[in-house]
């Protein structure tokens, strides 16, 4: 069973001369002077709105922006999106200066074939995050066809992107949302073999499940950055001052007991590289046997590095979530670069997913040469931990 079945792509309905609703992900980093700093998400949602634009669909792009609370705030308002996409787009893009109400509406019935309009900030409304009734009534009063592409809120189940959707005849998901489907589904349901999972990150706490149901799956666990802390105090290393959840031992052990059990390979840092402090401008290599009570573990060895990358280069499939260390601080972001290079230069089919994981693949500069970086971090994750998204069930028939 795919993550897909029972929905329908953008791509096979007919959207002439519909009001088409199109949840998208326009929550981008604005400066200090309302810049974008990174349009990565409106340009994720151009090949969606492209399609619906030429197949000649009236089109409403809806989106929040950071979180203002249930309450209109200029400082985050979508128009410099608007102007953004204007740009993007080559054609004008009107900015609705609220989420409903007569004047969304009167804007909407002006709309014609091909034409696209945004409505203001949908967190700007108090009922959007409560995801109530009336709104998600009032919302789906606006279109014929509903489409969502904003993977990255899936998770939620607010009015934009789970009420409203029962009120419409026909939905679907848009592609970047459809792609994001695919390949974790298939990661979960029928991955290429062998399935090497890496993962890393500040804790064991925020990826429980995620390590759980990958016992399931994968054939190899790659366990580094600080949640391997964790793991190498389980078998009774010592740690010095390293970052690690001494109450999650036990869950730690289950784990590794769980991985023997069906056989799947479990690697661990062999070698690290320690400071005494977070902000030092070096880092010494040990064995994981041999760190002191004063140092911290901050990134992995190159021993380490090399029996990572050699599991991640045989591999079929391969996810990566969190980095193998501190790679805030340049003295111990070795290790995270290096695999994310090992990563792409992979023939698996290659997977990253997490905010820090997929900027560490930017800052790495190898982001094209994998090949999928997920679009939402929180929403990959619950996927992986074998829930079913809101935004998504909604969406089946
Ligand atoms: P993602 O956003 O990709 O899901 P996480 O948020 O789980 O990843 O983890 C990223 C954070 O983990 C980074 O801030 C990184 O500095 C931290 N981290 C990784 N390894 C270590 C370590 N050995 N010591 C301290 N922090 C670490
Ligand atoms: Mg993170």
């Amino acid at each position: 069973m795919g993550l897909t079945d029972g929905i329908r792509s953008i791509a096979d309905l007919d959207l002439r001369s519909k009001r088409v609703f199109m949840r998208v992900d326009f929550n981008v980093p604005l400066d200090a002077q309302r810049r974008i700093s990174d349009d990565t998400r409106i340009q994720a949602s151009l090949p969606s709105i492209r399609l619906a634009l030429d197949a000649g669909a009236r089109l409403i792009c809806g989106s929040h922006l950071g979180r203002p609370k249930g309450k209109p705030n200029p400082a985050y308002s979508l128009e410099p999106v608007a102007a953004r996409l204007a740009e993007l787009l080559g054609k004008e893009v009107t900015l609705v200066d609220e989420v409903v109400g007569d004047g969304a509406k009167n804007r909407v019935q002006a709309l014609r074939d091909g034409e696209v309009l945004l409505l203001e900030n949908l967190r700007f409304h108090p009922g959007e995050e409560k995801n109530d009734p009336q709104l998600s009534k009032d919302l789906a009063s606006l279109c014929d066809v509903y489409v969502n592409d904003a993977f990255g809120t899936a998770h939620r189940a607010h009015a934009s992107t789970e009420g409203m959707v029962h009120h419409v005849a026909e939905k679907a998901a848009g592609l970047l949302m459809w792609k994001e489907l695919e390949v974790f589904g298939r990661l979960l349901d029928n991955p290429r073999k062998p399935l090497v999972a890496v993962l890393g990150g500040a804790k064991v706490s925020d990826k429980i499940q995620v390590l759980k149901n990958l016992l399931d799956r994968a054939d190899t666990l790659v366990i580094g950055g600080a949640m391997a802390n964790t793991f190498l105090l389980a078998q009774g290393k010592s740690i010095g001052q390293s970052l690690a959840e001494p109450e999650k031992l036990d869950l730690a052990r289950d784990l590794l007991a769980g991985a023997a059990a069906r056989k799947v390979a479990v690697l661990l840092p062999t070698d690290v590289v320690v400071a005494e402090s977070l902000e030092a401008e070096t880092g010494t290599t040990v064995q994981a046997e041999k760190v002191s009570e004063a140092q911290r573990i901050l990134d992995i060895g190159p021993e380490t590095l090399a029996a990572f990358g050699k599991a991640v280069k045989s591999a079929g499939m391969v996810f990566w979530n969190g980095p193998m260390g501190l790679f805030e601080n340049a003295a111990f972001a070795h290790g995270t670069f290096e695999l994310a290079k090992a990563v792409a230069a992979s023939e698996a089919f290659t997977v990253v997913g997490g905010g820090d994981s997929v900027s560490a693949v930017n800052k790495a500069g190898v982001a094209q040469k994998i090949d999928h970086i997920s679009t939402g971090g929180g929403a990959s994750l619950e996927l992986v931990q074998g829930l079913a998204l809101p935004g998504v069930v909604a969406l089946s028939k």
